[in-house]
């Protein structure tokens, strides 16, 4: 079977063909170009956001597995709105403001192990987004207000024969000609012309860029049409975001990207359109008053690994709405255990052995993944495997080349779930010498000392084991 994926703009499942299927990649592969649109660097991201990010990582990994080369493009937005706002209040530049968050956000991808192609930033393509507006007043589909800002006419676009309202059915019957909004980001479903460029207001402090239309800055919709297509061309293969992107800022990008004509006749802006659906926290929208609201620095600061995280994130269909609980990321924990141990277990038995990949596990993975990126069908697969492994590893009728061929099965499997390896944590000093205490004071019959050492260690988070090596400290 070919890979599927279901495409918002058909809303039906296709079988994913690259849109141009002689191209090839630097490496000789058939090239994919992938979009996705990343965060906007206003504050930490929280554990939605990533859940958005972790698949497209997905995504991306598993077009490599399936022999693609992939470019892979994360914008970075770092003028919108929101963050114009947030600049106002702490008195410091754009980019003072923004590099903070920026540089957190590259830290958590790489918690997460996330591996984006080429990140670009919205600021550095000021000139790709002023040079697409242009082309855009050129073509009459973009037209100034006296104050200097320029929007996009949705009538004039409909007028040459397009279509507003690809990604989702809109009701035009309230729409008048030239009603405009303002905001980055509006009410659903109402269509209305929408910002290119808007003209520098007082509120916008030193933050805006020359242009032909006078000092202004651009409207988030044109930030990702341009770095899109300044990168990937003006045609690609795949897009993707989260669910509330879908309109208005997916239909606008593919209206301004159109609109511009460059992609040649017949070629769309963008072939498959993938939205992942949202995440809620303990059954709930996530927010802040209702104390259901991580940023990933939460998670990580309670002890949990990126890649315990990564695996709950990515533990469920994209398309469905997940639920992310506290009691998933103790089962997250307890999965990824049962996988390193069975995989310790195989690197064991299959010593320095060589063997190809376990075609049987391969197949059945790969079957699961090509039913539209279906990772929950994919990880019954994984378990599956495990249960089956630990009961032969247990009979002991695994041979080493049986073991090494499993393992190098898992391997390729593994470098499309991104889980990496088991990274044994070393216990701080301080507390390996409280265990050595302990180790004395038992010696010297004081158990009363030797229990208050352990609930001491304890309280840090870790637990004594006792081995004939001596003390080892685990996290507990
Ligand atoms: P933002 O930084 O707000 O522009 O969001 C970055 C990405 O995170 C977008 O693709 C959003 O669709 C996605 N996103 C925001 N909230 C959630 C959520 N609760 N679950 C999943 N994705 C989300
Ligand atoms: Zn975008």
């Amino acid at each position: 079977m070919a890979l599927q994926l279901f495409n918002s703009l058909s809303r039906q499942v296709e079988t994913f063909v690259p849109l141009d299927p002689e191209r090839r990649s630097s490496d000789g592969r058939p090239y994919v170009g992938l979009y996705c649109c990343g965060p906007t660097v206003y504050d930490y991201g929280h554990i939605g956001n990533f859940r958005t990010f972790v698949f497209s990582d997905l995504v991306r990994r598993y077009l490599d597995f399936r022999g693609y080369g992939v470019r892979a493009v994360m914008n970075i937005t770092d003028v919108e709105d929101k963050i114009i706002r947030r600049v106002q209040k702490s008195g410091q530049g754009l980019r003072e403001f923004t590099s903070v968050y920026e540089k957190a956000f590259l830290e958590d991808l790489r918690t997460l192990n996330c591996q984006p192609s080429e990140m670009p930033r919205a600021t550095d393509h000021i000139a790709d987004m002023i040079a697409l507006i242009s082309k855009l007043e050129a073509r009459g589909l973009a037209y100034r207000t006296p104050d200097g800002s320029v929007w996009f006419s949705i009538g004039n676009y409909q007028g040459c024969g397009c279509r507003y309202g690809v990604l989702k059915a809109l009701d035009f019957s309230q729409m008048r000609a030239g009603e405009r909004v303002a905001a980055d980001e509006y009410e659903k479903e109402s269509a209305a012309d929408f910002a290119l460029w808007k003209a520098r207001v007082p509120e916008d402090g030193e933050v805006s860029w020359e242009s032909p239309w006078g000092p202004g800055r651009p409207g988030w919709h044109i930030e990702c049409s341009a770095m899109s297509m300044a990168l990937l061309g003006p045609s690609f293969d795949l897009h993707l975001g989260g669910e509330d992107l879908a309109f208005p800022h997916h239909e606008d990008e593919i209206a301004q990207s159109e609109g511009s004509a460059m992609q040649g006749p017949g070629r769309p802006f963008v072939k498959y359109w993938l939205h992942g659906a949202h995440l809620l926290v303990e059954g709930m929208k996530m927010s802040k008053s209702l104390g259901n609201f991580f940023t990933l620095r939460d998670l990580t600061a309670k002890g949990f690994q990126g890649r315990e995280i990564r695996q709950l994130l990515m533990s469920a269909y994209y398309r469905e709405t997940f639920n992310f609980t506290m009691d998933g990321l103790a089962g997250a924990r307890s999965a990824l255990t049962r996988i390193d141990e069975c995989v310790d277990k195989l690197g064991g038995l299959a010593g320095n052995q060589n063997a190809a990949a376990d075609s049987t596990l391969l197949s059945a993975f790969t079957e699961a993944m090509d039913d539209d990126l279906n990772v929950a069908r994919a990880w019954a697969v994984v378990f599956d495997w495990v249960r089956e492994t630990n009961r032969q590893l247990a009979a002991k009728v695994m041979t080493s080349v049986q073991a090494a061929s499993a393992l190098a099965a898992w391997t390729q499997i593994n470098s499309v779930l991104g889980l990496g390896r088991r990274v044994v944590e070393e216990a701080p000093a301080d507390l390996l010498a409280l265990a050595h205490e302990r180790v004395l004071a038992k010696k010297a019959k004081d158990f009363a000392k030797a229990d208050q050492l352990r609930q001491q260690v304890k309280s840090q988070g870790w637990v004594i084991e006792d081995t004939p090596a001596g003390p080892r400290l685990k996290r507990g």
